[in-house]
């Protein structure tokens, strides 16, 4: 069972609650800094609820065996989560982008595709170094030598990293050079890792599996919750449909509900979701004006030499053209995207200058 409790309650009100657990037969602890979310575990005296409730610092007893309670917005009214990352911002009328190649390949390339996508106004560089490939045969990714690549270009150009991790084992490597980690498509139901990543207090983008309902892509993130790790953001990347015509269907109705659903941000992973550079650019749209609190685009300066995903990476022009179509919805809708002027000169095109997230 989980309480939440209320804000900034005194050392007193607090020794009082963690006082009467005990009696009721709970060991207790807390999943967060702030100490508001206080785990129970036991069998606990029946009629533990009623005197749990009349406390007057318990603001709710969230359902035992409810799967996803941490992620919804209780009775509607939570606000929206501000997770930050470097100088990103996602959530509450925060917009970030997060772009770079599908994977890391060599240090040039990757210095000129950060250096690019971070003057159209990304804020955090995406980029590989463990791969999930379909077949064993494909490139796998450059594993440490990724990730030491990722740290240099990180060094050199300010931008924040965002990587991928697949295996509990990979914790402590990843974490030293990403700002976020990136659970794919494909592990989105490795609970291990969910667990791990739970109790690190590094941000998290939680991809949802190709064939995860939401209930189970909420599932998961919960596991990250439940850990006490609340930097987390969700990534719709597109589900398995009937059609060859896209690698995937972008569930844009997914991306609507979620934000009426959970306090979570949500980005849109255009890229994975077309399977074809063609049609990133109207998928960022329609991820956007669903409600999406960012965008991960993969982008290339080199299209004939992509190691990975090589089909879906679109130039720095169309990444460009991306980030001034974000800017003049989120005007619409009075939202900002962080690390953009807002204003766009004649030709629709923002300014790069990068302002610091708030
Ligand atoms: C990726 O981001 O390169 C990736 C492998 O994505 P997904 O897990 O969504 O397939
Ligand atoms: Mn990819």
């Amino acid at each position: 069972m989980l309480l939440r409790l209320k804000r900034a309650l005194t050392e007193r009100d607090l020794e009082s609650i963690l006082l009467l657990c005990k009696d009721l037969g709970y060991v207790t602890r807390f999943l967060d800094e702030a100490r508001e979310l206080l785990e129970l575990c036991g069998e606990g005296a029946p009629d533990h609820c009623a005197r749990l409730t009349d406390l007057t610092g318990v603001a709710e007893i969230l359902r035992p065996g409810a799967p996803s309670e941490l992620a919804l917005r209780s009775s509607g009214s939570q606000e929206d989560r501000v997770v930050s990352v470097h100088e990103a911002r996602f959530g509450a009328g925060n917009i970030s982008l997060i772009a770079g190649p599908c994977a890391v390949e060599d240090e040039a390339r990757l210095l000129e595709i950060a250096r690019g996508v971070q003057a159209a106004g990304a804020t955090l560089l995406r980029g590989g170094a463990f791969k999930p490939r379909t077949s064993p045969y494909s490139f796998q990714g450059l594993g440490q030598r990724g990730l030491d690549l990722l740290a240099q270009v990180r060094a050199a150009t300010g931008l924040g990293v965002v990587t991928e991790i697949m295996d509990v084992r990979q914790v402590a490597a990843v974490e030293r050079v990403a700002d976020m980690f990136q659970v794919g498509a494909r592990n989105m139901a490795n609970y291990p890792l969910l667990k791990e990543l739970g109790t690190t207090r590094t941000p998290v983008l939680l991809k949802r599996g190709q064939g995860a309902t939401i209930k189970e892509f909420l599932g998961a993130a919960e596991y990250i919750l439940a850990g006490g790790n609340e930097a987390l953001v969700l990534c719709e990347r597109g589900v398995r449909g009937f059609d060859r015509v896209t690698r995937h269907l972008l569930d844009v109705g997914a991306v609507a509900h979620l934000k009426m659903a959970t306090h979570l941000p949500i980005v849109v992973d255009p890229s994975h979701a077309a399977g074809r550079a063609d049609l990133v650019r109207p998928l960022s749209r329609a991820g956007i004006a669903a409600g999406a609190d960012g965008l991960m685009i993969e982008v290339h300066t080199c299209p004939g030499e992509v190691h990975s995903d090589g089909a879906q990476a679109v130039d720095l022009n169309t990444l460009e053209h991306i980030a001034s179509d974000t800017v003049a919805l989120a005007q619409m809708d009075g939202r900002r995207v962080v690390g953009t002027s807002q204003v766009l000169d004649n030709d629709g095109i923002i300014s790069p200058t990068i302002t610091p997230g708030t």
